[in-house]
């Protein structure tokens, strides 16, 4: 791919900036399956104080810190609450069902978010017909929900009223941090009412692998044994780690500049006959938008932005989606901009 390509996929496609690069190379590393590794520690540690968590475990994923959580939570055979659109069921491989065993409910919320009412009707009676309802599951922000952020008051409304049936509760942090830059609320507020909680080092805060998952001393006991039977037990991790801690000194207050350019991207797409946007309230770094107007299915409009240098993601037969971060700028938006208009049938 030339360097000049504009890939607005996901805020994944980051690379480690030279700072970041230079942290990198001067970490002091160790085995971190033996404990020994005092980057590693030293970024578990920060990342549970800054989710009010008790202690918390380095990953090598988002989807293996869900996974890992599902499976510590529940049983086989246990049904899990999540939003209909949330990555544990859409974007991980059917992982809930090959090896937590479990159920998923999905529940239909608006823009990824639903309330408390909508747990209390998934929580029925007892009964040994039903799964067993155990653990519900909210994603912060939500991804295909268009990034957008739950407000703390229904988190604390869904996390109290699932706790008050009996189920256990887990937050999805992917992109946590993008929530607490556009909306003032601390990290902490949003994670600590949860069981589990992790954050993501390779999303917006622009880290080049690994997810932190943070909970309960004993939690994280048990999500360490399946750490390591899963064979996502490292050894000089620090490296890793030290990416992450930096990008957790320079990457958090810079996702403004990420929301402001998703902002100017959805003006700039609402202003090109043809394109809708999926919803016109951008809360921070994700944009949808539908191409039938334009006379393109959502793979072809991807080919046809690909080939002029441009990366989208196809997520439905109309629906693209783009992410702006660390590696796109306001001049990159408008590049986007005009290759989109160029694109019209
Ligand atoms: C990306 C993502 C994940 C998975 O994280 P990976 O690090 O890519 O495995 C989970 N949940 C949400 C909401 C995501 O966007």
């Amino acid at each position: 791919m030339p360097d000049a390509f504009l890939d607005f996929f996901s805020d994944t496609k980051t690379r480690p900036t030279p700072a970041m690069r230079a942290a990198m190379m001067a970490a002091e590393v160790g085995d971190e399956q033996k404990g020994e590794d005092p980057t590693v520690t030293r970024l578990c540690e920060r990342v549970a104080d800054m989710l009010g968590q008790e202690d918390a475990v380095l990953l090598p994923s988002g989807t293996m810190c869900n996974q890992i959580a599902l499976a510590v939570h529940c049983r086989p055979g246990d049904e899990v609450i999540c939003d209909q659109s949330s990555h544990i069921i859409n974007s991980e491989g059917g992982g809930p069902a090959a090896l937590a065993g479990v159920m998923l409910r999905g529940l239909p919320g608006k823009r990824g978010i639903f309330g408390a009412a909508d747990v209390t009707g998934a929580i029925q009676p007892e009964s040994r017909y039903r799964p067993r309802p155990r653990l519900l599951c909210v994603e912060q922000t939500s991804n295909f929900g268009g990034g957008s952020i739950w407000p703390l008051e229904t988190v604390r409304q869904v996390t109290a009223t699932a706790k008050a049936g009996g189920l256990v509760t887990h937050l999805d942090g992917a992109r946590l941090f993008n929530a607490v830059v556009a909306s003032g609320v601390s990290a902490r507020d949003y994670a600590e009412t949860f069981d589990s909680a992790w954050v993501d080092l390779t999303k917006g805060l622009g880290g080049p692998v690994g997810a932190v998952l943070a909970g309960p001393r004993d939690f994280i006991r048990e999500a360490w044994r399946l750490k390591q039977r899963l064979g996502g037990a490292m050894r000089q991790a620090g490296f890793l780690a030290a990416a992450g801690l930096h990008a957790l000194d320079h990457h958090v207050a810079r996702l403004a500049e990420d929301h402001a350019n998703a902002r100017a991207l959805a003006a700039g797409l609402a202003q090109l006959p043809g394109i809708r946007l999926a919803d016109d309230r951008i809360e921070t770094n994700i944009v949808f938008f539908d191409v039938a107007g334009a006379g393109y299915s959502a793979v072809d409009f991807v080919a046809a932005a690909k080939a002029k240098g441009l990366g989208a993601g196809a997520f439905g037969p109309s629906l693209v989606r783009m992410i702006t971060h660390l590696d796109v700028s306001a001049d990159d938006v408008r590049r986007a901009l005009e290759i989109i208009a160029s694109l019209r049938k």
